[in-house]
């Protein structure tokens, strides 16, 4: 677009220019050194060369040329020249989307060199088209309006870096959200909601690869009696030492989860029945050895738990639906004991 409107604007320069019979040669080198400038940009901007600067898009050095060339193009253009102001201001607006403030002002600066260095010479050259008089009511006018498009420039761009900004924090927000939303508060522990969507990715992935997993119910035994006599707080941290002990002692390929008050779950992927035994037979034994106080007593913790394996085209609601019923069949057989099925 920027390389669109010099070239448009040099073609009316060159038009009005043609028709009111300005000098040629001067005419000839400001197009071709123009030409030759925009060609230039444009190459190094196409052959990935400008990948190497911090703007790319090469805004500055654009916008340092396009100036040069409208300050010139006004010394050239005589009685037509105030067409330059309009194309400056164009100029001056490609600086919004990608100067920091204070490049936004050096460019104002610069500007009101250029144009105020083109008027000077072209008044005291040629005073009779270039009556000084208008050169300082434009240089004025340009004193003015300038400083105050470079103004807004500066505020654009911190909007849009302050949205840039917001983004970021947005995006670790969402990430810290997510990870709330997978997580049990109490424990740390996975919760119900996404163990349910680890079940079925195993359950996917065992259909394809024909690998076994399985999932155990756990419950903890007579947890109520900690609640009544040690209180709420107790039984909290009694299942945060549950939880941390098991995860210590698993795989990392097993996953625990907590599903809902004292009961957990426990995924074993790739693991057959016997092995999972093994390793639930291990926990129960660690759990056991667990000694929490409360009040001067010396608490024994134990669970029970149902074990099974994902059977091969069943659903996983059917295998935790086992996995209950056999965790019922453990608390019934007299609790702290795992019953496989
Ligand atoms: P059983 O051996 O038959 O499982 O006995 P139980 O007392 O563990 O069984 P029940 O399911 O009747 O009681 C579970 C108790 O767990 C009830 C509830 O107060 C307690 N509980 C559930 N969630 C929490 C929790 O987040 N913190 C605490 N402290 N207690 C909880
Ligand atoms: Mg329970
Ligand atoms: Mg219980």
């Amino acid at each position: 677009m920027a390389l669109l409107l010099m070239l448009m604007g040099m073609a009316v320069v060159l038009w009005a220019a043609w028709a009111l019979d300005r000098p040629r040669g001067p005419l000839c080198v400001w197009t071709l050194t123009s030409l030759f400038s925009i060609v230039m940009v444009y190459v190094t901007i196409r052959c990935g060369w400008s990948r190497r600067f911090k703007d790319p898009s090469l805004t500055l050095p654009q916008m340092v040329i396009a100036i040069a060339c409208s300050a010139t193009g006004y010394a050239l253009m005589g009685p037509v020249r105030a067409i330059a102001f309009p194309n400056l201001l164009i100029i001056l607006m490609f600086g919004m989307f990608g100067l920091r403030a204070i490049s936004a002002l050096g460019i104002s600066i610069y500007a009101l060199l250029a144009f105020g260095l083109s008027m000077a010479l072209m008044a005291s050259i040629s005073p009779d088209v270039y009556s000084p008089t208008v050169e300082v009511a434009h240089f004025m006018m340009l004193v003015i309006v300038v400083p105050a498009v470079s103004v807004l420039s500066g505020r654009l761009s911190r909007i849009r870096r302050r949205l840039g900004e917001q983004k970021k924090e947005l995006a670790m927000a969402l990430e810290q959200i997510q990870l709330m939303a997978a997580r049990d508060d109490l424990t740390g522990l996975l919760n119900r909601r996404h163990m349910v969507v680890m079940l079925e990715q195993e359950a996917q992935r065992s259909l394809r690869s024909g690998h076994e997993f399985c999932v155990a119910l756990i419950d903890m035994d007579h947890f109520k009696r900690v609640n009544d006599r040690y209180g709420h707080a107790a039984g909290d941290a009694v299942l945060c030492a549950f939880a941390h002990t098991v995860q210590v002692a698993l795989r990392r390929s097993d996953v625990l989860a907590r599903w809902g008050g004292e009961e957990f779950v426990l995924m074993q992927s790739e693991t057959s029945l016997s092995l999972a035994a093994a390793t639930m037979e291990r926990l129960r034994e660690q759990v056991a050895k667990l000694e929490p106080q409360f009040a001067g007593d010396v608490l024994r913790i134990s669970f029970s738990a149902g074990l099974t394996e994902h059977r091969s085209g069943e659903s996983v609601a059917q295998t935790l639906e086992r996995a209950d019923r056999l965790l019922y069949d453990a608390k019934a057989q007299g609790r702290n004991r795992v019953v496989t099925g």
